[in-house]
């Protein structure tokens, strides 16, 4: 590549505590990797205020999402979906979300995850803002969700997308947009995304790291921690491109313009 491309990391979680240290260094290196945008995860509501104070301060990288994680579901409250409701006119605030179904672990019982989820559901509704979702192992429930209030909401993007063939094109029969992480680099667990990759349209494809997670296992010099961050996003356009045979650099213009679109980012 002659020069770096520009690339948008749509999944960060940089309040995490694992950031705590070093927060400045990784923007700093992240902007230096061509991430020139970052949209923050809020997971819950300390976490979704968190990140929107990140977004002031690290202007103009970060934009930032409000919401519950279906981990987080037990603690949504009518105060505490108030407050996201509250968070979602900040000017920063682009998507509604982390919110979805994780009937992996249960962490929240799937009954607690369906409440929060309609609400959050609501909320993309009233305010038109798109919705990032999580889901794991839970595709069916999320697809008929989803389905049911599609004309409702703007648009909603499926993020880290792991599931299968089957899920993925119920997904795009909504048009929704699929982000694609560094488990598509993980040789031993992703490698069921390799053939769908081509499956996904150009217009629909987004990116992210979801950072501290998912440290990509394709990266030469991996950290000592093991801690994932943006600045590795470019692992993630690379084994698309291997995968698919497409250019990197189109693949970095293409997901940059979805993310722009989707959530509304201003130009430039
Ligand atoms: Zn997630």
């Amino acid at each position: 590549m002659s020069h770096t491309p520009e690339l948008i990391d749509i999944g960060v979680n940089l309040g995490d505590k694992q950031f705590n240290r070093d927060r400045d260094e990784v923007v700093e290196r992240a902007v230096e990797a061509g991430i020139k945008r970052m949209i923050l995860t809020g997971t819950c509501q300390a976490s979704s205020e968190q990140v929107l104070e990140l977004c002031q301060q690290y202007s103009p990288w970060c934009y930032s999402t409000a919401g519950i994680h279906p981990h987080d579901a037990s603690t949504a409250t009518p105060e505490v979906l108030k407050s996201i409701r509250g968070l979602l006119n900040e000017d920063k605030v682009v998507a509604v979300g982390e919110t979805g179904l994780d009937f992996n672990r249960n962490f929240s019982t799937p009954k607690e995850q369906e409440a929060a989820f309609l609400a959050q559901l609501e909320m993309a509704a009233e305010t038109g803002l798109p919705l990032f979702c999580h889901e794991r192992d839970a595709a069916d429930r999320m697809h008929e969700t989803l389905k049911a209030h599609r004309d409702d909401i703007s648009n909603a993007v499926i993020h880290c997308f792991t599931a299968d063939r089957d899920a993925l094109f119920r997904y795009l029969d909504l048009d929704l947009y699929i982000g694609i992480t560094g488990w598509v680099c993980d040789e031993r667990r992703g490698t069921h995304l390799w053939p769908l990759l081509n499956n996904i349209p150009a217009n629909r494809l987004m990116i992210e790291t979801d950072a501290p997670w998912l440290l990509p296992r394709t990266l030469e010099k991996k950290p000592k921690n093991r801690r994932n961050e943006p600045a590795f996003l470019s692992e993630v356009v690379n084994m698309i491109s291997v995968q698919t045979g497409k250019p990197a650099e189109l693949i970095a213009q293409e997901t940059t313009a979805n993310a722009c679109t989707f959530f509304r980012l201003p130009a430039g």
